[in-house]
């Protein structure tokens, strides 16, 4: 076995590497750009060695560097996480030739799997299904207007070499693709240096669903089930599971086998996946098709964890070092439901804005024991020590925080905006999403936007609830854009009486600093309480030990939860309803989040409840009508003119910041109704660039 392995990556799927490693006693080298000097990817391995600057392909993308320093610390192996140069076929050989072990596939294996062109063609001679299409490289648009016609509308243009969700477009008429084809081109020869495009049948009512392989250097090669990944924002990734709920045991089999043929097609060793669309209209399951390889480590891959008990980055090294798998395929276990919701910096409630800067706070829900063993910091975290971690055990579900940022850190323009990734485990579909809505309400983050409420409304969604999934879900339930998850009455009652109660014990604080506020009132007292545009008359009385409060006249309940001015996360059970919230003081109001929605509230005293009727309320802007700037910068493009109207998604301008090219997307579908800002204005945070109508 290794002795010293390094972490070409940052983030958290370095500190994730980092954490198997020395569970298996290996020590571990992190590499890191300026930007990175003290993350926690960095603080968490035994060594540490300097890249360059901030951008990418300064540091994290120069695989000579990354060579140099196993050189200079001695590491005998790289593993490279995923993105950056972990489906290099150039970085896989060069390591080789160093003799230096990539703890990865074969590199001929990556290059077969790279374009998506020939990883097709490859996948149809081994008896694989693929998507109905033309799978060669189309020169013209006029070539291309005939093709889509035989496949038949709609149909998908890709660029070969594209990635990410990146370098795709659909098209639902001959018109979309004489607008589109040599805008897809063109994106492919901007974003991977390749202008090949394809076109491909767009499968309807689509779902994404792939299968996890793993294989040895000995010809051992077995499927670990599959993952659901059909909740997608842009085809991204927003939402994980395994196993899927559309999925039979006889579909897993049918998929698994083909996967695991693809694999051994192209002499595959490592973790891999095999990405597949599904018809999700086709109840027999049978319509699957092949869409790409991807021959890394997968964001996603905790869930298959979480159900197989197998630590795949432990099995990566493993193999790596060239031992056999030791199990077979019918040792793999498929125990409960595992869900994973990927935290991003972004602000769903303005068309999912990209957000960077520092994390003013940042507090992940309190980890669990999960299947994957934690460092001993992490052990002897308060966790740990509250004894949370054994009651959480006892109620049977798991809690898992893949994360690589701290508090104070930063989250910057130069890498990925993923914050964290929330893993949860339970023995069955409904409770691992309780348990994700109940982790999400403790997710604590300041300092910059977060889509947590976003995923606490997927979480309570009834169709994702009845699992009726597809890669459209999100544009569909939220053509609109997102404006926070209903809340329910019982809910708007509870939170009436919290703001009460917690404004009371603000209030208390605040004669016992000064008494110039006048008289105390430690007896019962009256509020009126605003909340989602209703007023509440709230009475509450604290006794020793909680609150009692009534609401309207109606029943007396018991507010029983510690709260103390400046604390965030408040537990508390009202009438025995177990609520959590994160409390918030915004100027003279309260915001209260919980359960996907971030509440304004107001507590006023009757008196002046009466008297602030008699204001003016200035509405608050339609934020989702705008195209803010996400940062300051230079706005170097505006691509769209009043009037006209625009795809959810579709590139509109492109501003430059700290160097970077950062393309601003339409939030959803709509026309332009006016254009503030022109291409060569230096624009401030926040500053209207397009108004829709
Ligand atoms: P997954 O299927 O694991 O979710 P994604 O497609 O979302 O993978 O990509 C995972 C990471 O790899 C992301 O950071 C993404 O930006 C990066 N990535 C994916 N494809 C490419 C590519 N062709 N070039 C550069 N980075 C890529
Ligand atoms: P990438 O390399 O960017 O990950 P993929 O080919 O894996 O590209 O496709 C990403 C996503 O785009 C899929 O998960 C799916 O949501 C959607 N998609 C791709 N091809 C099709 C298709 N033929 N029909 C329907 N949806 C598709
Ligand atoms: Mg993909």
């Amino acid at each position: 076995m290794f002795k010293k392995i390094l972490i070409a990556n940052r983030g958290e799927i370095a500190c994730r590497v980092i954490r198997t490693a020395k569970h298996m006693g290996i020590k571990t080298v992190a590499v890191y750009s300026d930007a990175d000097a003290r993350a926690p990817h960095v603080l968490m391995a035994d060594e540490a060695v300097r890249l360059g600057p901030a951008p990418a392909a300064e540091s994290y993308l120069k695989a000579e560097l990354i060579i140099d320093a196993c050189k200079a610390t001695g590491a005998e192996a790289v593993h490279p996480g995923y993105g950056f140069l972990s489906e290099r076929e150039s970085f896989a050989k060069a390591l080789a030739k160093e003799k230096i072990a990539f703890i990865g596939p074969p590199p001929k294996a990556i290059a077969a799997m790279g374009d998506k062109i020939e990883s097709k063609k490859l996948a149809q001679a081994a008896g694989v299904n693929i998507v109905p299409g033309y799978l060669d490289d189309i020169a013209i648009t006029d070539e291309a207007v005939k093709i889509a016609a035989d496949i038949g509308y709609p149909v998908m243009m890709k660029a070969s070499a594209g990635g990410g969700g990146k370098g795709m477009r659909l098209a639902w008429s001959e018109k979309d693709v004489r607008e589109g084809f040599e805008a897809t081109k063109r994106e492919g020869l901007a974003s991977f240096g390749d202008d090949r495009v394809f076109i491909e049948k767009f499968i309807e009512a689509p779902r994404h669903i792939e299968i996890q392989v793993l294989g040895d250097q000995h010809g051992h090669i077995v499927y670990l089930n599959e993952r659901e990944c059909s909740i997608q924002r842009r085809n991204q990734k927003v939402v994980e599971e395994a196993p899927s709920p559309f999925v039979t045991p006889a579909m897993r089999q049918a998929m698994g086998e083909q996967a695991v043929a693809l694999a051994k097609a192209v002499g595959y060793y490592s973790a891999g996946t095999v990405e597949l669309i599904v018809n999700g209209a086709d109840p027999s399951g049978k319509s699957f098709y092949f869409l790409e390889m991807n021959t890394r480590l997968q964001v996603e891959h905790p869930v298959t964890e979480e159900v197989t008990g197998l630590d795949l980055v432990e099995q990566m090294i493993r193999v790596a070092a060239g031992e056999k798998l030791a199990f077979t395929q019918k040792d793999v276990k498929l125990d409960g439901w595992a869900i994973e919701t990927r935290v991003y910096a972004e602000d769903p409630y303005r068309g999912f804005l990209p957000s960077t800067g520092r994390l003013i706070r940042y507090q992940p829900p309190q980890p669990t024991e999960s299947v994957i063993a934690r460092s001993e910091a992490t052990r002897q975290s308060s966790a740990a020590k509250s004894g949370l971690l054994r009651s959480a055990r006892n109620d049977g579900v798991r809690v898992r925080v893949d994360d690589g940022v701290i508090d104070g850190g930063e989250i910057s323009m130069f890498y990925d905006p993923m914050i964290a990734k929330l893993i949860t485990w339970a023995p069955t579909r409904d409770a691992a999403i309780d348990t994700q809505i109940a982790a999400l309400d403790q997710f604590v983050i300041d300092g910059i936007a977060d889509n947590v409420d976003f995923l606490s409304a997927l979480m309570q969604h009834p169709r994702f609830r009845r699992g009726d999934l597809a890669t459209d879900f999100i544009a569909d339930e939220f053509s609109d854009g997102f404006h926070g998850a209903p809340a329910d009455e019982q809910l708007l009652v509870d939170l009436a009486l919290i703001a009460a109660k917690v404004a009371a014990i603000s209030d208390e604080r605040a004669h016992e600093i000064s008494d110039q506020l006048g008289a105390r009132t430690n007896g019962s007292r009256e509020r009126i309480v605003r909340i989602a545009g209703a007023e509440q008359r709230v009475r509450i009385k604290p006794y020793k030990g909680g609150t009692l409060g009534v609401v309207d006249g109606g029943e007396l309940v018991d507010i029983v939860g510690h709260w103390a001015p400046g604390q965030r996360l408040l537990r508390v059970s009202v009438d025995g309803r177990a609520r959590i919230v994160q409390v918030r003081r915004v100027g003279r109001d309260w915001e209260l989040q919980t359960r996907g929605r971030t509440h304004r509230v107001q507590v006023l005293s009757p008196h002046v409840a009466e008297l602030s009727r008699f204001m003016i309320d200035k509405p608050a802007p339609d934020l989702s009508r705008l195209l803010l700037a996400p940062m300051p910068g230079l706005l170097t493009r505006l691509d769209v003119a009043v009037g006209d109207s625009v795809e959810p998604g579709q590139p509109i301008a492109v501003m430059e910041a700290m160097k970077m090219e950062n393309i601003l997307r339409a939030p959803k579908a709509a026309t332009v109704k006016a254009t503030p800002a022109k291409a060569g204005d230096s624009l401030a945070v926040d500053q209207i660039i397009v108004e829709f109508e």
